[in-house]
């Protein structure tokens, strides 16, 4: 490879990387001058057909931004009733598992291997939720058993929890194609099952990995860092938001935040519990 072919692929490597360090923080949303300059020379142009006056929201890549999670007029998640199906009625983890593991609500059941329910301690007090599973959860049938898996191994050891004491899931049960962001449709058909998992387990507490687990639970846009690092109230549970493994194996300064937030989660469980 020439030296100048060598240097712009490293210059895209690094805009790459900042833009899905952007990504992570924000979604895919890019606010650009660009965006608001041709809404204006579109509306001195053509005026008879109607223009979006707000910002155009397109992915990191130029496409429409399809998949970014809309905000939801009723964010009581607690409002929202389950769907008239039979697995409501379930009464263990086991007994929902098997009533729900052949979904096929959403075309995520034709793609994946597995169905990924989740893993731990059907008394948890902690409850771990990541976005969906990956190609080596999709292969074994369990969450965060990839390198991303490892890492929060190792953040649950640092606040002394082991992974067999918590119960970790997913927003989604069914891995997306290419690991693309779950769609709006199929959070809201999934969610459900996450409702009746922590009504079965009654955890005391909620860390969410990752902007999309965050804002999908909390219905909200805002950014991670503005949902990182303190509790919400999910359907009457303490819930944190942190950076997402995956994340923080793509930028490593972002482990020192991220430790500030697991701490203050392990902190406020010590509380908790000694008030129990
Ligand atoms: N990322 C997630 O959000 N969940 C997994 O199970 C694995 C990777």
């Amino acid at each position: 490879m020439s030296d100048e072919r060598s240097e712009i692929k490293q210059v895209l490597e690094h805009v790459e990387k900042f833009l899905k360090q952007q990504q992570d923080l924000h979604g895919n949303y890019l606010y650009a001058r660009v965006a608001e300059q041709k809404i204006q020379n579109a509306e001195s142009t053509v005026k008879s057909k109607p223009i979006q006056k707000t910002p155009e929201e397109i992915d990191l890549f130029g496409r429409p931004a399809t998949s970014a999670i809309p905000l939801m007029k009723n964010s009581r998640q607690q409002d929202h009733p389950y769907p008239n199906e039979p697995w409501v009625a379930a009464s263990s983890l086991a007994d929902l598992n098997n009533q729900i593991c052949g979904c096929l609500k959403c075309p995520l059941g034709n793609t994946r291997t597995n169905f990924v329910f989740g893993v731990g301690n059907p008394n948890a007090d902690v409850v771990v939720i990541g976005e969906a599973p990956g190609a080596d959860e999709d292969a074994q049938g369990e969450p965060f058993v990839g390198r991303a898996g490892q890492l929060l191994n190792k953040i649950l050891e640092a606040i002394k929890f082991k992974r067999e004491e918590v119960f970790i899931c997913n927003i989604l049960k069914c891995r997306p194609p290419n690991n693309r962001d779950p769609l709006p449709e199929e959070i809201e058909m999934c969610e459900p099952y996450l409702w009746k998992q922590l009504e079965i387990i009654k955890p005391k507490m909620i860390l969410c990995l990752g902007r999309i687990a965050g804002q999908s639970l909390l219905k909200t846009n805002d950014t991670l860092t503005s949902l990182r690092g303190k509790f919400f109230d999910y359907r009457g549970i303490k819930l944190m938001v942190t950076y997402h493994p995956a994340a923080l194996l793509r930028n490593p300064n972002w482990k020192k935040p991220a430790w500030e937030d697991v701490q203050l989660f392990r902190k406020t469980y010590d509380e908790l519990r000694s008030k129990a």
